[in-house]
């Protein structure tokens, strides 16, 4: 049977159907959580326009949009050949049933979710990019990459595996040399010293509005939920950037108005709990949402659709076409936390200043079934967290519902844990 044969319109109408109900009950869950910023709605406009009314994105007509599938394609080369970057991870369940019938069974929800958008045609965001972009970093991207070209023209870029050496950034150059005629050829724009500097620029924008916002989730008790917040990091993947940073500019303004008034969303001794590991992405967020609903305050996160992805600008040093090159490829590979990388010292070490900064309790280590990646690092996690005496739980979980209920079980008894530890600690300071 041909794998690529295009899904029949019934079927896609009850994906339609499926996908955007799905969607539409997890959003609602976001913006049920008490006293959401007023200029967070715009954010979360761009997931329901994108997820449940199935729009594209907001923007000029002759402005193309190039589909992303990772925090390491730099968004400055695209913005710099006139064009827009999507991010086109995604954490929908009913795309990854489809995608499960092409792609091997022990692969992550993340890439079956992918390939189920390609082949279904239902997503305008998707379907509008003319051009993906996919990194080679775990073996599910560089396999898709392969299989995904059938349906969606693919341009893989190799990520070196190594970050340490001088050469190891070379790779990472060459690599971004080589896609410059791809995405000139793409958009008819040249790709020019002058075009490069201002996309430098207007990212760093963005990355400054985000170092600013990042601060005020570092208070305790906290200004706003940590799901809002990873709604609204998750929408940058569906907003030009300059829209989204004018936004998290009035954001930033309505937070600093609330922490003069003193106006706290969190309470005191509420368990401060930081998520890392495998993606967590829109409308798959039920795991920000079961931890705050159990009660705990989701106070950092350490994912790549949510800090990792806007935490440092590009640092350029020698303000030549090459320079802001090597800069680029600099901050998009040395900073980078995700596990794909040999040595992940500098994840750790990440990792123990986020749970100094943000008074962390308790982490919650997210594991995408398949995702071996992150599965790997597990193990250091627990004995780095263990030095620190700080609890953590590992979660396996896939996009679906089913294991709902369990996971809420596992999230209320190690809030309590946290809970209890805190009252221990307390009590022994007393005496
Ligand atoms: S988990 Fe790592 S490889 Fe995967 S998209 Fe995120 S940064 Fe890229
Ligand atoms: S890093 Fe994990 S979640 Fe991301 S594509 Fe690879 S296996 Fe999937």
């Amino acid at each position: 049977m041909d794998r690529q044969v295009q899904t029949n319109s019934r079927q896609r109408e009850l994906f339609i159907k499926k996908s955007t109900r799905v969607a539409a009950s997890y959003l609602n869950r976001v913006k049920s959580l008490p006293d959401l910023p007023d200029a967070a709605v715009p954010f979360l406009d761009a997931l329901e326009n994108t997820y449940i009314k199935l729009q594209d994105i907001a923007k000029p007509e002759n402005v193309k949009t190039i589909g992303t599938l990772c925090v390491m394609v730099p968004a400055e080369l695209i913005c710099a050949a006139g064009a827009m970057p999507v991010r086109l991870c995604s954490g929908s369940y009913t795309a990854y049933s489809i995608g499960d019938d092409h792609i091997p069974r022990d692969a992550c929800p993340l890439v079956k979710s992918i390939m189920g958008f390609a082949q279904i045609k239902a997503l305008p965001v998707f379907d509008n990019c003319s051009l993906l972009i996919t990194p080679i970093t775990c073996d599910c991207k560089k396999k898709l990459a392969g299989v995904i070209n059938s349906v969606k023209r693919t341009a893989a870029i190799h990520i070196p595996p190594l970050k340490k050496e001088d050469a190891d950034t070379e790779v990472y150059v060459r690599e971004l040399y080589r896609l410059i005629p791809v995405l000139e050829k793409e958009t008819g724009h040249e790709i020019t010293p002058g075009s490069l500097a201002d996309a430098i620029r207007m990212v760093g924008r963005a990355q400054y509005e985000m170092s600013r916002f990042l601060q005020y989730r570092k208070y305790d008790p906290a200004l706003l939920y940590g799901t809002q917040v990873m709604a609204i990091m998750n929408a940058y993947a569906y907003m030009p950037v300059n829209v989204w940073t004018e936004q998290m500019h009035l954001l930033n303004s309505e937070l600093e108005a609330r922490l003069k008034r003193k106006d706290f969303v969190g309470k005191q001794k509420q368990p401060r709990i930081l998520v890392t590991g495998s993606p967590i992405t829109f409308p798959n967020i039920k795991l920000p949402l079961l931890i705050e609903e159990m009660g705990g305050i989701l106070a950092a996160d350490e994912t790549c659709m949510g800090e990792r992805g806007l935490s440092d600008p590009v640092s350029v040093i020698e303000p030549s076409f090459d320079g802001m090159m090597r800069a680029i490829a600099s901050r998009y590979t040395k900073p980078c936390t995700c596990p794909v990388f040999v040595d992940n010292r500098q994840r750790v070490f990440r990792l123990k200043q986020m749970i100094r900064d943000h008074k962390i309790q308790g982490v919650v280590y997210h594991v995408l079934r398949g995702c071996l990646v992150y599965d790997y690092e597990y193990q250091i996690m627990e004995e780095e967290m263990g030095k620190l005496d700080i609890p953590i739980i590992r979660v396996e979980s896939d996009y679906n519902e089913e294991d709902v209920e369990q996971l809420r079980i596992r999230i209320e008894a190690f809030i309590e844990l946290i809970k209890l530890k805190d009252h221990a600690k307390k009590k022994s300071e007393r005496k």
